[in-house]
């Protein structure tokens, strides 16, 4: 079979795509995540989700259902979920590097948020 393949619109390539390579079309793709403003402000895109999920995923490759603790023990976890170590609103980046993987318990911890109106667990 031979696929039709076409030129990608920014660097020539020729691809199965239909208008930009794999490359550009990521690129293209998280562009247009960053222009919709609000869900790229509060860091929480769909570039950004697909980084987190990808860091959890590798997480329970490495380590299985282990949460790594915060300010606990590490402690065995099934709702693993990834988070800025640097908050996006003080500088941090949604690269991997500044994703924590913890549990929902410890993520929440994490946030030095005090709770709003004492909030029992
Ligand atoms: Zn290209
Ligand atoms: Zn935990």
């Amino acid at each position: 079979m031979n696929r039709r393949r076409r030129p990608c619109l920014v660097c020539g390539t020729l691809t199965r795509n239909p208008s930009r390579c794999d490359t550009h079309q990521a690129a293209w793709l998280a562009e247009q995540d960053q222009r919709r403003g609000s869900a790229h402000q509060r860091g929480y895109g769909a570039a950004y989700r697909r980084t987190a999920t990808a860091a959890v995923a590798e997480h329970r490759r490495q380590y299985g259902d282990w949460c790594p603790g915060w300010r606990r023990p590490a402690h065995a976890a099934t709702d693993l979920t990834a988070d800025h170590i640097v908050p996006k609103a003080v500088g941090g980046g949604d690269e991997p590097a500044n994703l924590a993987v913890l549990c929902r318990s410890c993520n929440s911890s994490k946030r030095d948020r005090p709770p709003a109106d004492g909030h029992r667990v």
